[in-house]
């Protein structure tokens, strides 16, 4: 393996273990002479792999009976229209909380085909925040909101006190801490974050939240095709819900949510400390609202930007590219990347700063 230490934003880093074991799986899958790419999605071979995948889900989140677990195809983008046909009812109101670029295009979506209402914005400072004590009024149908803003930089560290329930695309920091599933109606993340490869996405929906659309529906884009069919109406992504179940198995061994959320603190805050500490960095994320799995900087000095990237990378430190929305930095620290490799950034930062103190 190289000594390559992956910051990328997405697809991104996963467990070395789950390398190994799915690359295994590639030419023999546990010891049937079939690779995993090769047995169909109905056989023996790949069900007890759904089950699994689907059961961890279920233990790790702590997902009361109320809850339904989906494994679909066409990514976080396409629950942004997704959830509206499946959740909205006509003549009813959906409301919307923009805190960045996927906000804006679930918002952008859900307008395009019904009613909905942005009712916070933190837009007006470069999505630097997270918007609170907003309003909610209890005549909406549900809240829609981003756990953690992958380009920008921050994450809700509490949740607003809705009186309906909220809808969240959680992409880009599923899994790297508990969750109180009560407040949510449905949830939904493209895999290729914090789960597993790109071309899976999980969709998590309570069950009452369903049944109150007048519509027909295709039968893909209903979310009781899925339910009923067990995530197997049609070929499901066979590859991706395989790692995808390795890498929560890892997250099982290792202790669960909790155990990961103290991890990711620890790994954040080792970053953190040195842009606290050195002027030369300059954080996107007002304190409070900072993310624990995309830590975005910028250099004070934006004209050593190209020099600070040839230098990381000469340490090994890849995918630092801040997205063109902030620009500067992006470490993206999911829950795969161990505590040595944000350390070792640390350590590059303070050097870099030094060198041009
Ligand atoms: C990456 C990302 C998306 C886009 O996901 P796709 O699976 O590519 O559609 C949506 N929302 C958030 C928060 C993301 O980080």
């Amino acid at each position: 393996m190289s000594h390559i230490i992956n910051f990328s934003a997405g697809p991104s880093i996963l467990p070395k273990v789950v390398f190994e074991e799915a690359s295994q799986a590639v030419l023999n899958l546990n010891g049937t002479g079939l690779s995993i790419l090769e047995v169909s999605h109905r056989s023996a071979y790949f069900e007890p792999i759904l089950h699994e995948a689907m059961a961890l889900v279920r233990e790790l989140l702590g997902l009361p009976d109320d809850y339904e677990v989906m494994f679909l195809s066409g990514g976080a983008s396409t629950q942004f229209f997704m959830s509206v046909m499946n959740l909205l009812p006509e003549g009813k109101k959906a409301a919307y909380v923009d805190t960045g670029v996927w906000s804006s295009k679930a918002i952008h979506e859900a307008k395009m085909i019904a009613s909905i209402d942005v009712i916070a914005s933190s837009k007006d400072k470069n999505y630097s925040y997270i918007p609170k004590g907003f309003d909610i009024s209890p005549d909406f149908e549900y809240l829609h909101t981003t756990s953690n803003n992958t380009i920008y930089g921050t994450q809700y560290q509490s949740w607003p006190d809705s009186p309906i329930p909220m809808v969240c695309d959680m992409s880009s920091d599923i899994f790297s801490k508990p969750i109180e599933p009560h407040r949510f109606g449905m949830i939904y993340a493209g895999a290729q974050k914090n789960l597993g490869p790109a071309g899976v996405t999980l969709v998590i929906v309570r069950k009452d939240m369903l049944g109150k659309i007048n519509k027909t529906l295709p039968t893909m884009l209903r979310y009781e095709t899925h339910i009923q069919n067990e995530s197997m109406y049609n070929t499901p992504p066979v590859f991706p819900i395989y790692v995808s179940m390795l890498t929560l198995r890892w997250l099982k061994n290792l202790g669960g949510l909790g155990a990961m959320q103290q991890m990711n603190e620890r790994k954040a805050r080792h970053v953190y400390d040195v842009i606290d500490s050195i002027p030369f960095y300059v954080g996107h994320s007002v304190p409070e609202d900072r993310s624990r799995m995309n830590v975005t900087f910028n250099l004070e000095d934006a004209a050593l930007n190209k020099e600070f990237q040839t230098y990381c990378e000469e340490a090994g430190c890849d995918g630092l590219k801040g997205h063109k929305s902030v620009g500067g930095f992006r470490a993206s620290i999911y829950n795969a990347m161990p505590e040595d490799g944000v350390k070792i950034l640390a350590e590059v930062m303070k050097e870099f700063a030094l060198k041009h103190a």
